[in-house]
């Protein structure tokens, strides 16, 4: 079947071809409930545990684990995390290891994360380490982890001196998304990870982004054909990309942080406390880079307005819950790199779809830029 038939039919693949792995991501309605017979096509053995959090587990730990059963694996207990950013550190990730030993899985064994984005970070991370790295698997089940951090292969845990600083790139042997198990996601979950969907249009792809405009409310609803066509969409991008630069050494991976460089300074700014969560930050960092853009008259007006307009409609934030100064923002932009003659990198755009990777973007012009809008 081709993929657009597949899609027809409710069901997408997309394939992603990283230079050191190639696997599919396999996207629909029902497809967890049908993840044992997927697992057993692409896996070498049929012993396996489940990584998952408190909440996930509650809600699809047994259809999950009955499927796998049925096509015959052995799963070992499964290790159920506390939910939260907080669960990313390194006693937890001991506690993943030190779980798959102790019950005895080897080197044909598989660790499958199912969850949001955090499960997904930590258990790739001790899939990549357990043995010198065993067979991974991706269930994502936020529409952030769905459409971002579970393709790709980027793993990690926080540490003290911040999110994701160590870690590994280690490529899932297949995603299973099922658009299904975001009927349950928190709404606000689901408008954050909206706004790396709609980067992915506003980075290369303008006729998604008019797609999206008529679209949102059906994929914010949990529309079912309208979720898979956004999804693959997004997985796609993130594919060829990930294809491209898997190990983020060329600029084209650069290209992802559009909306993040705002994004990332807003949410520490907010310090990682619940009020502005991360999608919520790239939103917000979408209209910013729109409204640099447009401020240094790199891009045309009426687009960054449509952006700002987008998100207001689909209900995103297009600014903090708190307040900020213009100093402020610019300072944690500049994070700890050291401004080479007051230049600093930014993803900005000539358009809607049309994103570009600035290395020299004036740190004096974004202040200034920032100060407009924040009245600081
Ligand atoms: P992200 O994927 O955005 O990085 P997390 O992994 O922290 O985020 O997940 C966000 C929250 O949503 C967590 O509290 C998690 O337990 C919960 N969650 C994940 N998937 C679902 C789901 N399908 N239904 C309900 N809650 C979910
Ligand atoms: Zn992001």
């Amino acid at each position: 079947m081709t993929a657009s038939a597949a899609e027809e039919q409710g069901r997408c693949v997309v394939n992603v071809a990283a230079a050191s792995a190639s696997y599919d991501i396999i996207i629909g309605a029902g497809v967890l409930a049908q993840a044992g017979e997927k697992l057993a096509a692409v896996l070498p053995g049929r012993r396996a545990i489940v990584v998952t959090d408190e909440n996930v587990a509650g809600l699809y730990l047994q259809v999950f684990s009955q499927s796998l059963r049925a096509a015959g694996f052995s799963l070992a207990d499964p290790v159920i995390l506390p939910p939260g950013e907080e669960t990313k550190n390194f006693s937890q990730l001991q506690h993943i290891i030190e779980s798959c030993l102790a019950q005895k899985l080897d080197r044909k064994s598989a660790v499958i994360a199912l969850g949001g984005g955090v499960v997904g970070d930590i258990a790739g991370f001790a899939a990549s380490m357990l043995m010198r790295g065993v067979n991974f698997v991706q269930v994502p089940t936020t529409l952030l982890a769905q459409v971002d951090s579970s393709v790709g292969g980027k793993t990690a845990v926080n540490t003290k001196q911040g999110k994701n600083l160590a870690g590994a790139f280690y490529q899932p042997k297949i995603v299973l998304i099922d658009t299904e198990v975001l009927k349950t996601l928190p709404a606000r979950e689901m408008k954050a990870g909206y706004a790396e969907v709609l980067k992915y249009a506003l980075i290369n792809d303008p006729a998604f982004f008019e797609w999206l405009d008529g679209n949102h409310a059906a994929v914010l609803s949990g529309d079912a054909a309208a979720l898979s066509h956004a999804i693959a969409v997004s997985c796609r991008a993130k594919a060829e990309v990930v294809a491209a630069d898997e190990r983020e050494e060329k600029d084209i991976r650069a290209l992802l942080n559009l909306g993040h460089t705002f994004g990332h300074a807003l949410e520490a700014l907010g310090g990682y406390d619940g009020r502005l969560l991360h999608g919520e930050a790239v939103g917000i960092g979408l209209g910013l880079a729109y409204g640099f853009s447009a401020a240094q008259g790199i891009c045309p007006p009426e687009d960054a307005a449509r952006v700002e307009r987008h998100l207001s409609d689909a209900g995103l934030m297009t600014s903090p819950p708190f307040a900020v100064t213009a100093a402020q923002v610019l300072e944690k932009m500049r994070g700890d790199k050291k401004a080479s003659e007051g230049k600093m990198t930014l993803v900005l755009a000539k358009g809607i779809g049309q994103a570009f990777v600035a290395k020299d973007a004036d740190e004096g012009a974004v202040l200034a830029f920032l100060q407009a809008r924040t009245g600081t």
